[in-house]
């Protein structure tokens, strides 16, 4: 959080009373500077009253059958935007934080792009979607935390890179969440020149790709974005970065029936991912309103998967759950 450091560096205040607040907020997980006690009674007053504790407002919640929670919050221009808690088996929990308001992406099978981009979300907004579950963990089931966070809620973390990065070297800062950088995960489709400076940041973050077809035509047809960087492109990058980090990539395939699910779209695929070190998540689609895509079949869904393993990508499908609260990929579009 970077709201409170600069307010007390201009009142010419110690570098170790960042440090209490930083501990109190990421740590002690307090709701308002006036809990702060490490700090003095005046500072605590004079910090409650010229600083708004908090840049986003929580203003609905849902919880699904299997405990997943999905959380709407409005910024101070009432834009809603929302974030989601997944809970797995051994304690995991995983935040899906938004990065910006809305999406200029416009890909046809998703609902985040109906709603226009408005604007990017700030390093603090974003660390807040997550000490807002941090919090409510703490509260509820005080043996759980928030264990890992992927960058796959609205919508384009490399659009928004520099906030996106601060916020993570936030969240991994040892006096600060510590949350081990294999635990963050930021997903994008299409930014290149980002995916090159990522390559060279001295963190061991795992990137997901959505690469959700396997030749240009498919893949430009269901992401524009495709036009501005085709397949070889992104590709080449994606070398160039196993090349630096040595870590693998998650690339991502969401299956649309008749779109995207034909043998030789697998087969294109494999062709740019083998030898590579990959593994690729099988998502099956999640529909939204006014459809126009269906999800392919689980049969569909196998055979890619064998297809894959024969030429040793290593493939999982995805178990798609939680649709009862509207919270998975490609259904965040704040329906209150
Ligand atoms: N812009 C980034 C972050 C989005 S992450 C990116 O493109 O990677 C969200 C993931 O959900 C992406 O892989 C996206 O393509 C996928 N997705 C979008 N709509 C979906 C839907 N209806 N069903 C399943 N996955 C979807």
């Amino acid at each position: 959080m970077n709201f409170y450091k600069k307010y007390l560096e201009e009142i010419w205040e110690k570098k170790f009373r960042i440090q209490q607040v930083d501990k109190a907020i990421y740590q002690d997980l307090v709701e308002g500077f006036g809990e702060i006690t490490t700090l003095s009674k005046t500072l605590r007053e004079k910090m409650s009253k010229d600083l708004d504790f908090f840049r986003l407002k929580k203003i609905n919640e849902k919880v699904s059958k299997d405990w997943t929670q999905k959380v709407l919050f409005e910024t101070k221009e009432w834009f809603k935007v929302e974030s989601v808690l997944m809970r797995h088996d051994n304690f995991r929990n995983t935040v899906c934080v938004s990065c910006q308001v809305w999406c200029a992406q416009w890909c046809t099978f998703c609902a985040t792009w109906k709603l226009w981009l408005k604007r990017n979300l700030s390093s603090d907004e974003i660390i807040e979607q997550v000490l807002y579950f941090q919090r409510k963990l703490k509260k509820t089931e005080p043996w759980h935390k928030v264990t890992n966070i992927v960058y796959m809620g609205m919508w384009e973390p490399f659009h928004n890179y520099e906030e996106v990065l601060d916020s993570i070297k936030n969240i991994h800062d040892q006096k600060k969440m510590w949350l081990g950088a294999r635990h963050i995960t930021v997903s994008t489709s299409w930014v290149l020149p980002k995916i090159k400076e990522f390559m060279k940041e001295d963190l061991q973050l795992n990137l997901a790709i959505s690469i959700h077809a396997g030749t240009d035509e498919t893949r430009s047809k269901i992401m524009p974005v495709n036009k501005i960087y085709p397949l070889q492109d992104l590709i080449d990058t994606l070398e160039e970065y196993v090349k630096n980090t040595w870590r693998r990539i998650f690339y991502e395939y969401v299956m649309l029936k008749w779109v995207n699910d034909k043998e030789s779209e697998f087969e294109a695929l494999w062709k740019l991912l083998e030898w590579k070190l990959a593994h690729l998540n099988i998502i099956p689609y999640n529909s939204a309103p006014n459809d126009i895509y269906e999800c392919s079949s689980r049969n569909t869904m196998y055979k890619f998967k064998e297809i894959l393993k024969k030429y040793d990508v290593p493939a999982t499908i995805r178990v798609s759950l939680w649709q009862d609260i509207d919270w998975a990929c490609g259904q965040l579009a704040w329906k209150e």
